[in-house]
């Protein structure tokens, strides 16, 4: 990839120093981004792929991906997929690929010797006696009746469990510590659970499942990770990782944890995005609204742009809200270095010059790109009857209306300047065209006798246009900090019933080229723009809004640092 973003040093990146200076690893430093295959990954996952890949390239050491896949129900290949083309797509290549269930064999095994050692137990409470039986923070919890089995006994049971013999749900392997510790995790965790469920791998090899604590550590320790780094939920996991470990006598990584991103206006839990996705309120995980990097490719997103959001919002060990406005801020930095200048009309007004000559097509030249002079050039064509903006003219202007009124004279974009002469209305009065005329000797914007005009429209010539749909954005949801629900309230109910507008568009020829992930482009005056690579025909363009132009971002900025 190429890592034109800063790397900023951080907590985390200081212990990875530490270490290296201590010896601890040997100056090994591998990471591993674990992602469990049950749905598409979104921006918050970016975050840690960003993290752990970007660690791995800074020190010169290695990245593996893989996948914690231990919940046969939820998890599917589609997911597994998607992960992969996710993770390559901004910018990252693994060292290497594994799963967890490669490792279910070894996890069994080492069961069994904790087993052996003592350290666990088959537990015949139901799910439900083990959660009551658990304790609180403030009160210790109870032994369960089948704590003290022995040796022999757990280990029959045990087998017996993997050979299927018993129902669902009726037995579970649990570790034997502690029912008065003060961090619960440790009283006397479930190891293992019985499922009678296929898996996307495994099939029906196996039908104990290994919980998540008893397999992440265990997984980090066979890869000989060093830093295994995770969200600050697993914070108060950490003592049992390192129990496990420690038990088993094998190779210890160094968990350490980092606060989750959280986006402003979006939801970011699986569970969440999946119910948008089977409840029909986007069109899919890629739905151009949605914070999943799917979504976000599809809709313009760039992996230069996310990779620049991650490394400028940094890791640290406090949860927060970011603005989803600093998000679009780095996209539209990127966006405006690579994407070519076009005219657009999104709501199109029809004007004919009448005093253009009939059959007259002029190619007027185009700078690509302001920001990047080799971009080039490109011919535009110019004839007698153009769409422009209808909200570039009004009929009766407020005062500080600058652009086409009648009468009124304005700028087309490097062509002429137009003027208003007569408003041509149907039967219901709507404004269906406007006669104009142009000034030949305004060729490129500007008169020999200096005269000023104060608005600058962009147009499309109506004979060369291609027609095209195009989708406005906004915001998935009404609500800023969407972790902030009260008790019991969906948080459907805040779904923005505005959050897409289709509208029927008039773009320059030029575009009729684009093609799907190719350049993005900046539409003058609306926004970043890129193809719809789903529901785009040959002819029959799609294009999605990436961002408008507009930069909000300065003005929170500014608003946070007064606070
Ligand atoms: P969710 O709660 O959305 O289902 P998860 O944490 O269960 O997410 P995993 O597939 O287990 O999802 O996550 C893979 C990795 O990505 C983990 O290391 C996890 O900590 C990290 N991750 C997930 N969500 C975020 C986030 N919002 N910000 C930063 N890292 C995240
Ligand atoms: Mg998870």
């Amino acid at each position: 990839m190429s890592s034109g973003e800063a790397v900023r040093t951080d907590f985390i990146r200081d212990i990875i120093d530490e270490h290296n200076r201590t010896g601890r690893f040997g100056g090994r430093v591998h990471t591993r981004f674990p992602p469990e295959p049950n749905g598409y990954l979104h921006i918050g996952h970016a975050k840690s792929i960003c993290l752990n890949f970007g660690i791995a390239q800074q020190y010169g050491g290695q990245c593996n991906l893989r996948f914690d896949d231990t919940n046969p129900t939820k998890e599917d290949v589609e997911y597994v997929d998607s992960i992969m083309e996710d993770v390559r797509w901004l910018g990252f290549q693994w060292d290497g690929l594994y799963y967890a269930s490669d490792y279910f064999e070894q996890l069994y095994q080492w069961a069994v010797q904790l087993i052996k050692a003592g350290l666990a137990y088959v537990c015949d409470q139901t799910p439900e006696e083990v959660r009551r039986s658990r304790g609180t923070l403030t009160a210790p919890g109870q032994e369960s009746p089948y704590r003290n089995r022995t040796v022999a006994e757990n280990l029959d049971l045990f087998e017996r469990m993997r050979a299927g013999e018993f129902a669902d749900g009726s037995r579970t392997l649990r570790a034997r510590i502690d029912m008065g510790a003060s961090n619960l995790n440790l009283r006397d965790p479930v190891l293992y659970r019985i499922l009678k469920a296929e898996h996307h791998r495994t099939g029906n090899k196996w039908c104990i499942y290994p919980m998540y604590d008893y397999a992440h550590g265990q997984s980090d320790s066979l890869e000989r990770i060093t830093h295994s780094i995770c969200t600050l939920e697993f914070e108060n996991h950490r003592p049992l990782y390192d129990w496990f470990i420690e038990a088993l006598g094998i190779y210890a990584p160094q968990q350490i944890e980092f606060a989750r991103l959280n986006l402003t206006y979006t939801v970011m839990s699986k569970r969440r995005l999946l119910s948008l996705v089977q409840e029909g309120h986007v069109s899919g995980w890629d739905d151009p609204r949605m914070p999943t990097i799917a979504g976000l490719r599809r809709r313009g997103y760039t992996p230069e742009g996310l990779r620049q959001f991650c490394a400028v919002i940094g890791v640290t060990k406090f949860n927060s809200l970011t603005e989803v406005e600093l998000l679009e801020h780095c996209l539209r930095d990127d966006l405006n270095k690579r994407s070519p200048r076009v005219m657009a009309v999104l709501n199109p007004l029809r004007v004919v010059i009448t005093n253009y000559p009939e059959g007259q097509v002029e190619q007027l030249e185009f700078i690509n790109n302001p920001e990047d002079p080799s971009a080039g050039s490109r011919q535009v064509p110019f004839s007698r009857v153009l769409y422009i903006e209808q909200d570039d003219f009004r009929e009766q202007a407020p005062k500080k209306f600058f652009r086409l009124t009648p009468g009124g004279e304005v700028r087309l974009r490097w062509a002429y300047y137009l003027k208003c002469n007569e408003v041509v209305k149907d039967e219901a009065g709507n404004i269906v065209e406007l006669r104009c005329t142009y000034d030949p000797a305004s060729r490129g914007g500007w008169t020999p006798d200096g005269r000023k005009v104060k608005a600058t429209i962009h147009w499309v010539s109506a004979e060369h246009a291609v027609a095209a749909e195009v989708r406005l954005y906004d915001r998935l949801f009404t609500k800023e900090d969407m972790n902030d629900l009260a008790e019991g309230e969906d948080w459907r109910t805040h779904l923005n019933p505005r959050s897409l507008t289709v509208t029927r568009a008039y773009v320059e020829p030029s575009l009729a080229e684009a093609t799907p992930g190719g350049v993005p482009f900046q539409f003058e005056r609306q926004g970043y723009f890129q193809l719809d690579p789903k529901d785009s025909r040959p002819g029959q363009p799609v294009f999605n809004r990436t961002v408008t132009l507009k930069d909000s971002w300065a003005k929170i900025e500014k608003k946070e640092q007064g606070d």
